[in-house]
Formats: C-alpha cells, sequence, structure tokens
C-alpha cells in the first residue's frame, strides 16, 4: 500500500527506496517554485495576521476563529498545489534521466510502450 508521501508524488513508486530515491526527492524539491512557495506561505501568514486583528475585533471569537481557519487552509492549500506540480515535474525529469520510462508532461508509465507517443496525453517520447 503506497505511504502518504507515495500517494502526493506518485513518481516515487518507480524507485525503490534508498538513498538514491532521497537524492532525486531532495533534488526535486529544492526547485525555484518550492522559494517562491515559501515566500507566498509568507504573505499568506502576514496578510492573516493582520486580518485576524481587525477579525477578532469585529465579529463574535468563534466566527473569526472559523474563518481565519478557513482562509490559512485555503492559502495553505493553493500553496501546495503550486508546489507540487513543480516537484512531480522535477521528479519525472529525473526518472527519465535515469533511464525509467516515464512521460515527463503527464506522468504516464511507458513501460512496454512501442508507438513513440503517450497514449494518455499524446507527446511524442524521446528515444
Ligand atoms: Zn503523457
Amino acid at each position: 500500500m503506497p505511504s502518504l508521501r507515495e500517494k502526493i508524488l506518485p513518481e516515487l513508486i518507480l524507485l525503490e527506496p534508498g538513498p538514491e530515491r532521497q537524492r532525486m526527492l531532495a533534488y526535486a524539491i529544492h526547485g525555484p517554485r518550492t522559494r517562491i512557495a515559501a515566500f507566498l506561505l509568507a504573505v499568506v501568514a502576514t496578510g492573516l495576521t493582520v486580518l485576524c486583528d481587525k477579525l477578532i475585533r469585529s465579529i463574535p471569537s468563534t466566527w473569526s476563529l472559523l474563518i481565519i481557519i478557513f482562509l490559512f487552509l485555503i492559502g495553505f492549500g493553493m500553496v501546495m498545489w503550486y508546489t507540487r506540480q513543480d516537484i512531480r515535474l522535477r521528479l519525472r525529469t529525473q526518472l527519465a534521466q535515469t533511464g525509467i520510462p516515464i512521460c515527463i508532461p503527464c506522468g504516464y508509465n511507458l513501460t512496454g510502450n512501442e508507438s513513440g507517443v503517450c497514449p494518455e496525453c499524446g507527446t511524442a517520447i524521446a528515444k
């Protein structure tokens, strides 16, 4: 059964657990979008801190707390989705470079593919 990490990044299933997998994951995580995401999270957290102060003064406390939690989850989710796309793309690129047959744009496993075209997205596959 796949772990939570493998559910979030299904490309990891194609790699045996071990140092090579850890190295590829570390490389994928340290992409340019991760830095942007860290900045966006800081902006979201700062914005919510300012909002918290205004909400707590104007709306009864239970509602303001729920609104703050909701806004934080929406902001956090959007930043994580944005980052996940980049991490998956960087993982697929590394997998393809090490000879594991995978479609870089869509992540389809191309093991046994003879046509030279990804059946999922139609991308031509470099041999
Ligand atoms: Zn594809």
